[in-house]
């Protein structure tokens, strides 16, 4: 007797093979059986109407927290990697405990790099001592030890950005000794972008370990069509002996906190030293100097390309830089939106509130990067907060928007591939043999979609909103969803490094 038998499916295993008819019989949260038939009673059975049943999607690259994430079920994730570009909770053994509270996808945990050096040593820019380094290895060593897979960097984010080389290395040694990997938000993906592709290979290498580039992207127009020259450098490192792999999210506009259009030598320290910095009338003209050069060179000028998705003021969502400086009677030119730019941060000094979608990067070199194999498909997302009504639509579209809009619509790879880079390909990654992947005795981690019809629905404008195709998704032999709408369920957990 099975829990639960799903029959008339299009069984595609997660490795890129050609689906297959089939059906699958769930028992205790594992796949139990999958042949052409499967025999036998079950609990319930499901019809999936010729739709394909493959292995529930792997999200290498979210910043989620254990928690329902129905955004993340609802277009059949079943597993997040959170704690991604350096920050993440530094406690993992907590974090692992607060699943039992309930999970909607399965949850995996790096530990940040950013997160450890604010922990040590506060939001400084300058070097640790010895003693600094040793605490900061420790708290890795930790969080490897309650079962994070890796350790992230984000060397674009202070105090990532006040980091060299060698402190990187020293920290992913100590991932290495427990066979983490190391994910980077590199140190620069717009004209920096190859000697950051550099560095993330030299870590991984003088570590001993695989080394994995998140959201891999090619930003700003003067560099707009060099992801051909990117992709050679990261094959040659492939094929120099390293494990090198890159998540993609499907969009040519990218996230962040709007001090992202700050320098590094800006954002320093806490609110107090913002404030004191904003008020010191040379500091603030360097600033604004600096932000100028930013908007012109990488936003092409154009406050339309920086736009508002969540403030704790929500009637700033959905507007842009350019709105933003009409209104208070300036023109969408650098000097203006500089300007604009550092009236928000000073109404908002706490910093971290204020996200925006960023118009950064061209089309054909997200189809570029997106074609190669090993691309793993990552959301860069999390659950939106309260005041997050008009946010980055990768939230709700990613996985919806390859399935339906690139693989199908515009074949770029056929369906099977495409599930590979959100299944087989990301579980490779982590290490995990019994997820990821159509076989008896894994566990039934499930999506079923019809291929034909699987669509994002989520758009720049009007963000808000499921993808449509997913039939049914369980996490752990447990349904999540069911033709659209949450069952309820959380059977979620943490999975550590050596899976579970
Ligand atoms: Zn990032």
């Amino acid at each position: 007797m099975y829990d639960l038998k799903i029959v008339n499916a299009q069984l595609v295993s997660g490795d890129g093979t050609a689906g297959t008819p089939g059906e699958i019989g769930v028992r205790q949260g594992r796949i139990a059986a999958l042949d052409r038939t499967v025999p036998g009673n079950a609990q319930r059975t499901i019809d999936a109407g010729g739709h394909v049943l493959c292995p529930g999607f792997i999200d290498l690259h979210t910043h989620c927290l254990p928690a329902v994430n129905e955004n993340y079920l609802q277009t059949g994730v079943t597993l997040v990697v959170g704690g991604n570009c350096g920050f993440s909770p530094e406690d993992i053994q907590a974090t692992a405990a607060a699943c039992a509270g309930g999970c909607g996808p399965n949850i995996a945990m790096l530990i940040g790099h950013n997160t450890v050096r604010v922990a040590v040593m506060g939001n400084v820019n300058r070097k640790p001592t010895a003693a600094e380094l040793e605490r900061m290895s420790e708290l890795v060593r930790q969080a490897l030890s309650a079962g994070a897979v890796g350790l992230s960097t984000g060397l674009t984010y202070v105090p990532g950005n006040y980091t060299e080389t060698a402190e990187v290395v020293a920290l992913a040694r100590s991932a290495a000794e427990f066979g983490g990997y190391y994910a980077s938000h590199m140190r620069d993906e717009g004209d920096g972008l190859m000697n950051s592709v550099r560095e993330t290979a030299e870590i991984g290498r003088a570590a001993g370990l695989p080394a994995h580039v998140s959201h891999l992207k090619v930003r700003g127009r003067k560099n707009w069509g060099r992801s051909r020259e990117l992709l050679q450098l990261m094959d040659e490192f492939a094929a120099g002996g390293l494990d090198v792999t890159h998540d993609q999210y499907p969009y040519t506009a990218s996230c962040g906190r709007i001090l992202l259009l700050f320098p590094a030598w800006g954002q320093e320290g806490g609110p107090d030293d913002m404030r004191a910095r904003l008020a010191d009338s040379a500091q603030r003209a360097r600033l604004k100097n600096d932000l100028v050069e930013h908007i012109a060179d990488v936003y092409d000028s154009d406050g339309e390309r920086v736009v508002i998705t969540g403030a704790p003021d929500a009637s700033l969502n959905g507007k842009s830089l350019a709105d933003l400086a009409r209104a208070a009677g300036r023109r969408n030119v650098p000097a203006d939106l500089a300007e604009t730019v550092l009236e928000i941060v000073a109404r908002f000094p706490g910093q971290t509130d204020v996200y925006c979608v960023l118009h950064g990067m061209c089309e054909e070199d997200v189809k570029i990067i997106m074609r190669h194999p090993r691309t793993a498909i990552g959301s860069d997302a999390w659950a939106p907060s309260a005041h997050e009504t008009r946010p980055h639509p990768r939230m709700f579209g990613t996985f919806s928007r390859v399935l339906g809009h690139y693989a199908r619509d515009l074949n770029l790879f056929p369906v099977e591939e495409a599930v590979r880079r959100m299944t087989g390909l990301p579980a490779r990654r982590l290490g995990l043999t019994d997820r990821g992947v159509l076989r008896e005795g894994a566990w039934a981690d499930l999506a079923v979609f019809d291929p034909a019809t699987v669509l994002d629905r989520a758009t720049f404008d009007d963000p808000m909103h499921y993808p449509v195709g997913f039939d049914y998704v369980l996490v752990n032999g447990v349904l999540t969803i069911e033709r659209g709408q949450p069952t309820g369920s959380l059977p979620g957990v943490f999975v550590g490094r050596t899976g579970n």
